[in-house]
């Protein structure tokens, strides 16, 4: 089998899998205050097809499945999908299965997910504040939240969390969200907000770049960079005083594009190379249109072949709309 590498050489192993563009939160920088449109149901790729999408990407490369949404523990049924795509595990056609989630449903769901073979999740949570929780969600609750770490930890998932870094929200926290998630055995990784969809607020409102983020932490603790990589796009530090890690995902004041090994697929089966890029390929046509697998695997092949070699995100006094119309949670963060 050839590995899955672009024109710029880079070796494509990672795939993100929108299954719904539903979620019970409204971040504010996600969505805009009265949600989406949701998509039609027949729109949607049912589980089998995702599967077979899966199992023809692993079969040409694919090593790494990430679920995404919207939240992907919303989908109804969502265990009959881990539990197919678990056989690829099993088998060892993935070498990993894992998730992107608000973490409000790991009460109900840690378990069956350690039990099908997911190692790692990450867990987004951007406040350790219950009502500044729900002022930046809109519709959440902590105490769900930080019971879903509960349950994943207790189920022995490994857990990172990831915080979007919104300036004047969550900036006086950052210290004691490394100190909670270190003291907890958890990464956290800090993320800079991306103009993704018309949100309803300017995007210069919500920026606050990681460099600055970062010196600001430096006057309070020893962070030393090291090589540490887990194939995406965070560059990291060892903090000395918990000693815990700390990712910077900084797709504005520096982009890792040249590393990018991942591509994406949303719930509607369209796959974006890019996640800061318009182009496209559609997978769910060539999905219904055929039982053999010859079309979709040529689909995918023909889209990686057409990888951007990056994206070039903007925030500033010029630059407030939105790079691109599609949200996050149509993409799949
Ligand atoms: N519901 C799941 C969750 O909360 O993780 C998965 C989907 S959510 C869209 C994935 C990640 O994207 C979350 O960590 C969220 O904070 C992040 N995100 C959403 N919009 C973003 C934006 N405009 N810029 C940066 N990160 C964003």
């Amino acid at each position: 089998m050839e590995p899955l590498v672009d024109s710029y050489g880079r070796r494509i192993k990672s795939m993100r899998v929108s299954i719904t563009d539903k979620c019970q939160f409204r971040c504010t920088y996600c969505m805009p205050a009265e949600g989406l449109p949701w998509l039609k149901r027949s729109e949607i790729l049912s589980y089998e097809e995702i599967t077979r999408a899966v199992r023809i990407a692993a079969s040409i490369g694919i090593e790494q499945v990430r679920l995404t949404g919207g939240e992907p523990l919303v989908r109804r049924g969502i265990m009959t999908l881990v539990g197919s795509l678990a056989r690829h595990l099993a088998a060892g056609a993935l070498d990993e299965l894992t998730l992107t989630t608000n973490g409000s449903q790991l009460p109900k769901y840690a378990h069956e997910l350690a039990g099908h073979g997911v190692r790692r999740i990450n867990v987004s949570l951007d406040t350790l504040d219950a009502d500044k929780f729900r002022a930046i969600t809109r519709w959440g609750e902590l105490d769900k939240v930080i019971a879903g770490i509960d349950a994943a930890q207790a189920a022995g998932l490994k857990v990172k969390i990831n915080a979007v870094a919104l300036k004047g929200v969550n900036e006086d926290e950052f210290a004691a969200l490394i100190e909670w998630a270190h003291g907890r055995g958890m990464e956290l990784t800090l993320i800079e907000v991306m103009p993704l969809g018309d949100v309803g607020e300017g995007r210069l409102d919500q920026y606050l770049p990681l460099s600055i983020v970062r010196a600001r932490l430096a006057e309070r603790f020893t962070l030393t960079d090291i090589d540490y990589r887990t194939g995406g796009p965070a560059r990291y530090v060892n903090v000395a005083e918990t000693g815990g890690r700390l990712g910077f995902i900084t797709p504005l004041t520096h982009n890792f594009c040249e590393s990018c090994n991942r591509v994406r697929v949303t719930c509607t089966g369209t796959l974006y190379m890019c996640l800061g890029q318009e182009d496209a390929a559609d997978l769910r046509t060539p999905l219904r249109a055929s039982e053999g697998n010859g079309p979709l695997h040529a689909a995918i092949e023909e889209a990686i072949s057409r990888k951007p070699k990056g994206h070039d995100f903007i925030i500033d006094r010029r630059h407030q709309r939105p790079a691109l119309a599609r949200h996050m949670s149509v993409t799949g963060g």
